[in-house]
């Protein structure tokens, strides 16, 4: 999800705070867990990610937990974390080093760990 430079700039991270904010903290899929990630309802792609109605609206971004984040974007039961993707071949993929010290608390199952450089 760190794929547009946008997500490291001042503004997104006070946008993805009001929209916490505005959800209560709570998640918007499922009304259980924290809502910790600033989601986009449109998805943000190469198409849009230069129109503000989608990247910047606030009425495009859902506040989501961990789990339905990756329900949404990977169609898995929350098994993947940030850093983190299955290839087309169902494996499970690190695409951000930097992330992985954050898999050190987290039980991530098989299927194996291959680096993707990029
Ligand atoms: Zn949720």
């Amino acid at each position: 999800m760190a794929k547009y430079s946008f997500y490291n700039t001042t503004r997104w991270r006070k946008l993805r705070q009001f929209v916490i904010d505005r959800a209560g903290g709570i998640c918007e899929v499922c009304h259980v867990e924290k809502g910790t990630i600033a989601d986009h309802i449109e998805e943000v792609t190469d198409d849009n990610v230069n129109d503000p109605n989608i990247v910047w609206n606030p009425e495009n971004l859902q506040a989501v937990c961990q789990d339905c984040h990756n329900r949404k974007h990977h169609g898995n039961g929350g098994a993947v974390v940030d850093g983190l993707m299955f290839d087309s071949e169902g494996n499970l993929i690190v695409i951000d080093d930097s992330d992985l010290i954050t898999l050190a608390n987290q039980s991530v199952s098989t299927p194996p760990l291959q680096t993707l450089k990029r």
